[in-house]
């Protein structure tokens, strides 16, 4: 599997990125986590998990980066008041 980490811009935590099968190229933590909501295939593809997903017991699941990173989202929510 091709593991790319890179360093986020705004938080400085490591972070990898999967190509999902939708085409699009996402950074998730690289720490699998329980909460993670995308599962990278056997080849290599990341999946984003939907409710209609039934996900075998003890597959990786792995966290978005944009939900866990502590600059760049936080700047997004920050009221404009
Ligand atoms: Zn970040």
């Amino acid at each position: 599997m091709k593991t790319e980490t890179t360093v986020c811009k705004a938080c400085k935590q490591s972070m990898r990125w999967v190509l999902t099968d939708k085409g699009k190229t996402l950074a998730v933590d690289p720490e699998p986590s329980p909460h993670g909501n995308l599962v990278v295939r056997e080849d290599g593809i990341g999946h984003i998990i939907t409710k209609d997903d039934v996900m075998p017991p003890g597959v990786e699941r792995f966290i978005l980066h944009a939900v866990t990173c502590t600059e760049g989202p936080k700047e997004r929510r920050k009221p404009l008041w």
